[in-house]
């Protein structure tokens, strides 16, 4: 028998953007989401329609949806007759596998035809009356039954159906602009990025690479980190910026324990340019306070002066068993724990600063040529879209 999936998206997410938008950039991510997989979306009364072209893989299609922003519930449902009669016989078969084995239910009716010939209480009385007699020892329970069957009647069909999954929320990506994401193979910066996803921001992300020093596995570690993001965020660009000579220039004329400080400001200074170059209008990291010698206030500080656009740290007050439990749930914890060395651990001084000075830092930085550094680094980055 026919199924369709049907997707409602909460009234409160319409906020601050006009239903029309909101909703045409939901189907765009619910068929990006959807792909390679054919379907037929169509929206009508605050509900998405999918039809999918092969009825087998509806299954997968809701596990997709699963990750789209925006999405409150996800519903598989019968589509049946609005001839009353017909209806009531086709139910009976389309919820065979849901009641057989069910002791209470009852029906539940939501009439969006409001020119249909039956009230809902009418529509409710008669299926829930015509189920229990199809099903032996099955139960009417009002207050609190097992399985709720709902019945919507709409424009040429009614619905039914008796599961609705919960959907992620938030708000559709790409809804709130779009953020660059210091991406690095760690557990927190893909949290990050998740939990900035999750408001509607479109994400791009940068990551430093310090060839020879840091791997091809190291890379591919990332760009598997992106592509898991990337199922939350409709694909991802990654930039790739060579970053060796900025860490071996930085190693060979700063103090050693000022090493991490400036290099997370280089950092800085070069995903705000890449961002600039892209589009996007904020940076996010995955600094979380007193997590490591450079997430001390005092080095978050000295590493945010060099930008002026906004840092969004959404893990900064998480604790890592929570930041943890997080990247669990979106499936980048095992990829995050893979050994392969990052560039930071490799250039990572004995002793680093936890409360460095900016007067100092920026003294440093007058041995380097700054400027130039990252205007190569920009250059020389490379585009890798997962
Ligand atoms: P993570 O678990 O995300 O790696 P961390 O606890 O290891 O974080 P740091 O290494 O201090 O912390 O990095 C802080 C933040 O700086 C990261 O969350 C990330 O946003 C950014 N970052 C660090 N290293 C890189 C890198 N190689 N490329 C891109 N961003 C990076
Ligand atoms: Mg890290």
């Amino acid at each position: 028998m026919k199924q369709i999936i049907l997707v409602k998206y909460g009234e409160i997410i319409l906020k601050g953007l006009n239903r029309h938008a909101f909703e045409d950039l939901l189907i765009k991510n619910i068929k990006g989401a959807l792909r390679p997989n054919k379907a037929e979306v169509w929206r009508a009364q605050a509900t998405i329609y999918i039809d999918m072209a092969d009825p087998a893989v509806i299954d997968d299609a809701v596990e997709s949806l699963k990750k789209v922003f925006g999405i409150v519930a996800i519903i598989k449902a019968f589509v049946l007759s609005k001839d009353f009669e017909e209806l009531k016989t086709q139910a009976v078969e389309a919820l065979r596998g849901e009641l057989e084995s069910t002791k209470t239910f009852k029906v539940e009716a939501k009439r969006a035809d409001k020119k249909y010939h039956m009230t809902s209480p009418e529509i409710c009385m008669e299926l829930g009356g015509h189920l229990y007699e199809s099903f032996p020892g099955i139960e009417v329970d009002v207050k609190n039954p097992e399985k709720v069957v709902t019945a919507e009647v709409r424009e040429t069909n009614i619905y039914v159906y008796c599961k609705r999954e919960k959907g992620l929320g938030g708000m559709p990506v790409g809804s709130n602009s779009k953020g660059m994401l210091l991406l690095s193979g760690g557990i927190d910066s893909p949290v990050a990025g998740y939990m900035c996803a999750k408001r509607g921001l479109g994400l791009e992300s940068v990551h430093f690479f310090s060839h020879p020093y840091t791997s091809q596995r190291a890379k591919d570690k990332v760009l598997t980190l992106a592509k898991l993001l990337g199922k939350y965020t409709g694909g991802m660009k990654v930039h790739i910026v060579p970053f060796t000579d900025i860490q071996l220039a930085i190693k060979e004329k700063c103090p050693s324990d000022q090493l991490t400080i400036i290099m997370r400001r280089f950092m800085m200074a070069i995903a705000e340019k890449v961002a600039q170059n892209n589009g996007a209008k904020a940076l996010v990291t995955g600094e979380s306070i007193g997590q490591v010698a450079s997430q001390t206030v005092e080095a978050m500080y000295v590493t945010n002066e060099i930008v002026k656009m906004p840092v969004f740290r959404p893990v900064i007050g998480m604790d890592k068993e929570e930041i943890i439990t997080i990247a669990r749930k979106i499936d980048t914890f095992e990829t995050s724990t893979l050994p392969y060395e990052d560039c930071c651990t490799i250039f990572t001084p004995r002793h680093p600063l936890t409360k460095p000075k900016l007067d100092k830092i920026k003294q440093s930085e007058k041995l380097l040529e700054f400027d130039r550094l990252v205007d190569e680094a920009v250059a020389g980055v490379e585009v890798v879209e997962v």
